[in-house]
């Protein structure tokens, strides 16, 4: 998915990396990369234009204090390019019960698959979902979403032998009720017409949907936008699913398209599989293309700091709760390199809120020389578990590297605090943010 784009935008990010420094003949070489990659994944010429004259505009200004300016045109980029696909996103806010969500769209394009994945996707949310077939239209399409609710375990309700949608959505409206999320997939028509309009209309006032989801294919590119307007429009649209984006090179364009109207995307399509649909968020979405996280600050400083396999490490051990003197002193060093550790913890998502003690995030300058000695007079056991030092080792260890039994008594200290910085960072629901770092942080260096 996304090749194409994912490889010329990630070149782009590869010559400023490489480039020694940002000038005009940069910038303009980025701009006009950007706007080739978008105009082949079919973006609207317009739109592309606006797009890198604001990237243009901005990047003139001063980086924000602490950014270089590489690291500025980096994340000018990625704001941008995440706002042009809409910005934060709109995550769908399942607040009463039964919600109904209903899903409108033309013939084919993956209405009725959907509807079985976003029941999968919210069962395994742990929602208690139905789903019922108002397609009267077509006589197997009651038939293909009873064979998806059962091959999910979500149960599924249609007539094929009744015409009128509005009748079968009475007939089972007491299965209805019952649930948390109740998903309604309509029938289509090949285009838009005032029968289809009238159809949707007086489903969705007998059901009263929560969501009105536009259920398009991603190959049709920028035509995406005029289809949303238009069901948008006669059918109050409130968020749009763009599917089978896993085949086309012209994703690009229905996505930004879509930004345009106010229809937001809130999923997308990828992929035949019951399980191919995620949450669309425009800035990991972006992130992704671009190799990165939404951590770009961090991520471009930490690639300099940290090596892909002290990543992986790092993370493997920080995950078993384990962290021996070994990782601190790698960690004190790519901290020093990276800026405070309190700054980089403000960048992690969720991390802002934790009450970390502040000698733990002190970055120990000068203190490195000394820890090294200390740690090259320790054995292999005593580095692997500091726990085992004891007056008597402390002693030693001062002794053989030419330091005070204070050092080491400090060092020791301070990896008993870091310790329980990451063992908190595990404890409080963390673990998640801190394992989407290590990944993106693997993924950005893997580029
Ligand atoms: P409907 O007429 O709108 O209900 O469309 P269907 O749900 O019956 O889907 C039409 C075809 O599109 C089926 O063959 C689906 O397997 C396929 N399809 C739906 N979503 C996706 C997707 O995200 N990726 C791919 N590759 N195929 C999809
Ligand atoms: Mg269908």
């Amino acid at each position: 998915m996304f090749d194409k784009l994912t490889d010329s935008l990630r070149s782009s990010l590869k010559k400023i990396r490489d480039a020694v420094f940002v000038d005009d003949q940069l910038i303009n070489e980025i701009t006009r990369d950007v706007q080739r990659s978008l105009l082949q994944a079919d973006v609207n010429v317009k739109l592309v234009m606006q797009l890198t004259a604001r990237i243009k505009e901005r990047i003139k200004g001063e980086p924000p204090k602490g950014l270089s300016k590489k690291d500025y045109l980096v994340t000018v980029l990625y704001e941008e390019l995440a706002s042009f696909l809409g910005g934060e996103g709109a995550k769908i806010q399942i607040n009463k019960k039964p919600f109904t969500m209903m899903l409108v769209g033309l013939f084919g394009n993956g209405k009725t698959t959907t509807a079985g994945k976003l029941a999968k996707y919210y069962q395994k949310r742990g929602l208690k979902v139905v789903m019922l077939s108002t397609d009267t239209w077509r006589p197997a399409a009651a038939e293909q979403l009873l064979q998806l609710g059962k091959q999910i375990g979500v149960p599924a309700y249609g007539d094929p032998s009744q015409k009128d949608p509005v009748k079968v959505l009475k007939k089972f409206s007491e299965e209805l009720k019952k649930a948390d999320l109740v998903i309604i997939d309509t029938a289509g028509r090949d285009a838009l017409n005032d029968e289809l309009i009238e159809e949707l209309k007086r489903i969705s006032d007998a059901v009263k949907a929560d969501e009105v989801l536009l259920v398009m294919a991603a190959d049709v590119g920028q035509g995406a936008e005029q289809q949303a307007k238009t069901f948008n429009e006669t059918c109050g649209v409130t968020g749009v699913i763009i599917t089978k984006l896993d085949g086309t090179a012209k994703g690009g364009g229905a996505l930004s398209a879509c930004a345009v109207t106010k229809a937001p995307v809130k999923f997308i399509g990828v992929g035949e599989k019951i399980d191919a649909l995620e949450e669309f968020k425009p800035k990991n979405f972006v992130g992704r293309l671009l190799g990165m996280g939404d951590l770009e600050t961090l991520l471009e400083k930490a690639h300099e700091a940290i090596s892909e396999d002290d990543a992986k490490d790092l993370q493997k051990k920080l995950l078993k709760g384990d962290f021996t003197l070994i990782d601190l002193y790698d960690q004190m060093e790519a901290m020093q390199k990276m800026g405070p550790l309190g700054k980089v913890m403000e960048m992690i998502p969720g991390m802002g809120q934790l009450q970390i003690p502040k000698e733990a995030l002190k970055v120990q300058e000068g203190k490195l020389v000394t820890w090294k000695h200390i740690m090259s007079s320790m054995t292999k056991e005593e580095l692997e578990d500091p726990e085992i030092m004891n007056p008597k080792r402390i002693s030693r260890v001062a002794n053989g590297s030419g330091t005070k039994e204070s050092d080491v008594r400090e060092l020791m200290k301070q990896h008993k605090q870091s310790k329980k910085l990451f063992k908190m960072l595990k404890g409080r629901g963390s673990e998640k943010d801190m394992q989407k770092m290590m990944k993106k942080m693997q993924g950005m260096m893997q580029r």
